[in-house]
């Protein structure tokens, strides 16, 4: 791979891609932070750190890159189309309870649903003693408020494309007499575990005319998108307390719950639930690639009783910059998510070039980048001799020291997603050992990361060794492993310097991130001369360089290794502490998630003054020790949750 071409900038700065749709904020962001676009026609195609565009093939995702970054997960439409996310909610709803999932209007997905719909009608009817309730009709798969209407009689119901009938929160809270919804920015960083972001500013939306259930109709009174009301006749009058235009940022909307005197703390901790809750109906069915992210738009509506409904969830929300709201806002949100992408200033990894994609295995949700410890228990080990869905599991058999740890996390990765994407044609030589081994070993797999260790409770290590192709240097540690299990580094230990071994291994300490790793491993590899067809060459002296370059783990902490508290304006809502940390990693515990999520709501709603009982008393306490500094989301200034909930 030659780099002639490039100019200087091209070598030195991080380089985006954008598709044309993209809005310009999100260019003028990455300019002003010193990236460089991506030029089709001089530029090789893989040489590029971050492609931003409204969605991926899945051959995109099977081939990125360890410096790339993708805008998206694959199929979080789960979430995203609104007949999706009625139908999500509705299977959570009965296996853990309406009372837990009762933040979204019910809803019937027509015309399949219409009988259901009818019955719930008429038994609302009843109900009110005859009175009609109020509907709002959406089309599944249109956005900005194209299509919808609101009605009360069933006879004024018509569709002709697949709709959701919901029920029509007809009890908002008002601002002088305006109806609003506020726009919620989420990011995921990770599906496994479930790692995920609230954006402290937002945009609170008006409808632009008074709010009027006489005037169904209307929907500058109705709807909050400002797509609709853009067009309004008032859209430019300065209206009573909201002024003109449609739109508000968060901190006015706090300055207004702050005059009414409303507890903050607990309605931004509900939205905080409805939000993971949303995320964990897709949760356990998005492959996780690495080096994904998602910027979600959630659509809350707050009714009069301060209770907030979810409305649905948008997937690339708009970026386009059309008032001063949107300014203080989007850029700076832009501007966070870059952040979000951890990358310094320069990166070597993509001026190097690396030959080997990083395949993500599609059945998995498991995946290296975003790994969020290094505490060997919650490392999922590589047995040879197991299912799958055992080899994602962690293992509770074996201890090992922090290093190893590192070193075992990032090898069990590659080797990982080799294997399954390269598996099925490239068998292992012995026949005996492949039984054992239940699934297939690619020996070309392997020396792609010629140091890595293996795992194995069967006994013939040696010739599962041998077929992979190494000669010597087989180890086996007891101390490291329990009695059955056995490790082997396949790399010779000759061949390995004790130095560059230390260097490596203090590497892996630091770093944690096993997109570093996988570098780092090829060009020590290389710089052995084990590789010599696996791109640039690396000796112990660059290898050096190459550290001093790398990026680091993006969402861990480098104090207690677990995911950052705040990036920006970014505020860690889930996990928050060490119970929902290990419940979200696979497999998916998803009733303990719940009962924490409900513990900490308790303990919101609590009247402040009240008087606590001793932390082990109180039902549905946490543990201090466990709640790793989570702050609670909303408020400017967040309270700690650890402060909040043990102030005595
Ligand atoms: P779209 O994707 O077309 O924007 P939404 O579901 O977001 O569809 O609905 C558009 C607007 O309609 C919302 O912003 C809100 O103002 C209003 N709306 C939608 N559903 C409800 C509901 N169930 N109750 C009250 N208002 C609603």
């Amino acid at each position: 791979m030659s780099y002639d071409y490039r100019s200087e900038d091209l070598t030195t700065s991080l380089v985006f891609r954008l598709h044309e749709g993209t809005p310009e904020v999100v260019r003028n962001v990455l300019l002003e932070r010193g990236w460089v676009e991506y030029d089709e026609e001089e530029q090789d195609e893989n040489d590029w750190n971050l492609y931003w565009r409204s969605g991926f093939t899945s051959a995109e995702y099977e081939n990125i890159m360890p410096w790339q970054r993708l805008i998206h997960y694959p199929k979080i439409v789960g979430i995203t189309r609104k007949d999706n996310l009625a139908r999500n909610l509705k299977r959570m709803s009965g296996i853990y309870g309406s009372t837990i999932y009762n933040f979204s209007p019910t809803a019937f997905i027509l015309p399949n649903d219409y009988t259901k719909f009818v019955a719930e009608y008429t038994r609302d009817k009843k109900a009110n003693g005859g009175k009609l309730g109020y509907w709002i009709c959406k089309p599944v798969d249109l956005s900005r408020g194209r299509g919808i209407f609101i009605f009360q009689d069933i006879k004024d119901l018509s569709y002709s494309c697949s709709v959701i009938v919901q029920k029509y929160i007809s009890n908002p809270l008002l601002i002088s007499g305006y109806t609003f919804d506020l726009r919620i920015y989420v990011c995921v960083t990770s599906f496994c575990p479930l790692i995920v972001y609230i954006y402290q500013e937002g945009l609170v939306r008006f409808g632009t005319e008074k709010y009027s259930l006489a005037t169904l109709d209307n929907v500058y009174a109705h709807l909050t998108n400002t797509s609709i009301n853009r067009f309004g006749p008032s859209y430019t009058t300065d209206k009573e307390r909201v002024g003109s235009g449609c739109k508000w940022t968060m901190s006015q909307f706090r300055a207004f719950l702050h005059s009414l005197n409303i507890n903050e703390l607990l309605m931004w901790q509900r939205i905080s639930n409805i939000v993971t809750m949303t995320l964990l109906t897709i949760t356990p069915s998005i492959p996780s690639p690495p080096n994904c992210l998602e910027l979600f738009g959630f659509d809350i509506l707050i009714d009069d009783n301060i209770k907030p409904w979810l409305l649905e969830v948008n997937y690339s929300p708009a970026l386009i910059v059309d008032c001063n709201a949107d300014v203080i806002v989007k850029k700076a949100l832009v501007y966070d998510l870059i952040d979000l992408l951890n990358y310094k200033e320069v990166d070597t990894l993509r001026q190097r070039g690396y030959p080997t994609p990083w395949k993500y295995n599609a059945l998995s949700r498991s995946h290296p980048s975003f790994c969020v410890t290094n505490s060997f228990k919650n490392v999922p080990r590589l047995h040879l001799n197991t299912s799958r869905r055992a080899f994602m599991n962690p293992s509770k058999e074996t201890g090992s020291t922090t290093q190893n740890n590192s070193l075992l996390y990032f090898q069990r990765s590659c080797c990982r997603s080799n294997m399954y994407n390269q598996g099925e044609d490239q068998e292992m030589d012995s026949q005996k050992a492949e039984e054992e081994s239940k699934f297939r070993v690619s020996k070309e797999s392997f020396s792609h990361f010629p140091h890595f260790t293996v795992y194995n409770s069967g006994k013939n290590l040696k010739k599962v060794y041998s077929s992979l192709g190494a000669s010597s240097g087989c180890c086996s540690d007891s101390k490291e492993c329990s009695k059955n299990v056995k490790l082997i580094k396949l790399l010779p230990k000759k061949t390995v310097t004790s130095q560059l071994r230390e260097k490596m291994n203090k590497s892996y300490v630091r770093t944690q991130n096993p997109m570093n790793q996988v570098m780092l491993e090829t060009r020590t590899a290389q710089s052995v001369g084990h590789l010599s067809k696996m791109g640039p060459r690396f000796s112990s002296v660059n290898l050096q360089k190459y550290k001093l370059a790398s990026i680091p783990l993006y969402s861990i902490s480098d104090i207690d290794k677990k995911p950052m508290n705040r990036i920006g304006d970014f505020i860690l809502t889930f996990p928050f502490n060490e119970v929902t940390l290990k419940a979200s990693q696979d497999p998916l515990n998803l009733r303990t998630i719940m009962q924490e999520l409900q513990k900490m709501q308790k303990i919101l709603q609590e009247p402040k003054n009240a008087k606590r009982k001793s932390e082990s008393q109180r039902p549905g306490s946490f543990d201090r020790k466990g709640s790793f500094g989570s702050f609670l989301w909303g408020p400017r200034n967040p309270p700690l949750l650890s402060e909040y909930c043990f102030q005595k």
